[in-house]
């Protein structure tokens, strides 16, 4: 059959002024023969709209080409019924708008531009969607930590039915191990209560969400909008989902390698260590005298390079609290940078002023044990000089490491886990496609992907989700997710 190609040349935004549109336009009817070419001074108008759209009526016209501003930009008004194949060619922003008015060049330019897309749509056809059978609109969330908890109710809320799979017996992860939360709301002042038990209270009222503890995964297979799910938790149980969210979370740095900084040393804990401690005790009895090491095996090319971006402000937490129930104590901190993102500034410049807090920047040149106290040496580098601090107790804030993804056990011959990058971070693009992996329907959240907080974990979770269902929106269409999202011709 053949085509009926309308032509809709726009002369507005400066346009008629650079280019002559009469003759484009009959470039359009004589040399090419399209069945209409009109002009037109604002396609974009509802005249213009209007003008497109009954000849549309009139000539049957099956292909569009609109020959105006970038196709960026107007895709809403110039979206005509899925039947019409439309194209953009962009005689604005790549003619009129960077070339000179009125010079042979600037026309010439202006037919190339015309003529290719008018062979372009000559030579190709509204491509036809795979739509595959029996798509699954369920999701599967993996990990059971604050991330997954707030995916898994993003996505109910958002209507969909999700299955959360935990190994531990537990809800909650790392949360259930903390004593307080860092502020991450104005003021920035008030340490926070932990609030996991709320989310996991909410979690388990949520008619679509099926909660799935002490469970492992046995094997994933299939694609988007067709995943095979086993589960292990004493009993085997099959599901099918369409999308994926994995939210396997962290684990600390091993603090085994840090014996430089005195771990070994039944008085030098991790900042994981020190949480639990705080938070297991009944009477809350600190020593009164503790030093924080930052940078404990980060920011190191021996150990951890990169920075985790939160243990500062742990530390900031913990000196705080060390404060609140030992008013007595004095609290040091040595550090190569304090880090804390945002505005967590705010608290950050809060804790500097309880005078009883010391901080200075430096390097540790060791850690000895003298009677009953711990001597640090530190190299200060901002007095310049050498100093030593005699402490009952040194907190080392360790960094995140995150946990991998094999657990997934995906049946696909690339591998059971997602592709990492360099430190084990799961990755597609970290710019443009931050929650995509390199597993189409398959979707990373919260330090799996990136060290970060608890705020940015619950963003992450959500940014994820909707990425998981977009997935199985586009696959019910035929449509590919990314990157050419929206494309049918995959
Ligand atoms: S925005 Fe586009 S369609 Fe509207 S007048 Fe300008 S070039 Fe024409
Ligand atoms: S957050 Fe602070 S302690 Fe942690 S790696 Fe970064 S600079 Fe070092």
């Amino acid at each position: 059959m053949d085509k009926k190609v309308g032509v809709y040349i726009c002369s507005g935004c400066e346009i008629g002024k650079a280019i002559d549109v009469e003759k484009l336009s009959q470039l359009a009817s004589s040399e090419q023969n399209v069945t209409v070419c009109n002009n037109h001074a604002s396609l974009c108008s509802v005249q213009g709209f209007d003008l497109i759209n009954n000849d549309i009526e009139k000539e049957s016209l099956d292909n569009i080409i609109i020959a105006a501003c970038s196709p960026r930009v107007k895709t809403d008004i110039f979206d005509f019924t899925e039947n019409i194949l439309v194209e953009r060619t962009n005689i604005r922003e790549q003619v009129a708008w960077c070339m000179e008015q009125g010079e042979e060049d600037t026309q010439m330019a202006a037919e190339d531009y015309l003529r290719m897309a008018i062979t372009k749509v000559n030579n190709i056809d509204i491509p036809k969607p795979f739509i595959a059978e029996n798509i699954s609109s369920d999701i599967l969330v993996v990990g059971g930590g604050i991330t997954g908890i707030t995916a898994a109710i993003e996505g109910a809320n958002a209507g969909y039915k999700v299955h959360i799979v935990e190994k531990e017996e537990k809800l909650g992860g790392w949360l259930n191990k903390l004593y307080k939360q860092i502020p991450y709301s104005a003021p920035y002042s008030q340490l926070k209560e932990i609030e996991i038990n709320e989310k996991i209270k909410e979690l388990q009222q949520n008619s679509l969400i099926e909660i799935h503890t002490s469970a492992i995964i046995k094997e994933i297979s299939g694609q988007p909008g067709q995943f095979n799910v086993s589960l292990f938790n004493g009993l085997e149980q099959n599901v099918t989902v369409g999308s994926i969210v994995t939210a396997t979370g962290w684990k600390p740095y091993d603090a085994s390698k840090l014996s430089h900084l005195g771990y070994g040393n039944p008085k030098v804990l991790t900042n994981v260590e020190f949480e639990e401690l705080v938070k297991n005790s009944t009477e809350k009895e600190l020593p009164k005298n503790i030093l924080f090491i930052q940078c404990a095996g980060s920011r190191d090319k021996d150990h951890l390079p990169y920075c985790s971006s939160l243990c500062c402000g742990t530390s900031l937490k913990q000196a705080t609290y060390i404060r609140e129930l030992s008013p007595e104590s004095n609290v040091f901190i040595v550090y190569k940078d304090i880090r804390t993102l945002g505005l967590y500034e705010e608290f950050y410049m809060e804790v500097q002023k309880d005078d009883q807090i010391f901080f200075t920047k430096g390097e540790i040149q060791g850690v000895t044990e003298n009677n009953t106290n711990l001597n640090v040496s530190i190299k200060d580098t901002l007095i310049g000089d050498d100093i030593s601090i005699s402490v009952d107790m040194i907190v080392l804030a360790t960094g995140m490491v995150p946990n991998g993804t094999e657990d997934l056990n995906l049946n696909y011959r690339l591998g059971k886990g997602l592709p990492e990058l360099k430190y084990n971070f799961s990755d597609s693009h970290f710019i443009c496609f931050p929650y995509e992996t390199r597993r189409t329907g398959i979707y990373a959240a919260g330090s799996l992907r990136s060290p970060m907080d608890i705020a940015s974990s619950k963003s992450d979770a959500c940014g994820a989700m909707l990425k998981a269902i977009q997935s199985i929106e586009a696959t019910k269409r035929g449509e590919s997710v990314h990157p050419r999202s929206g494309d049918k011709s995959y």
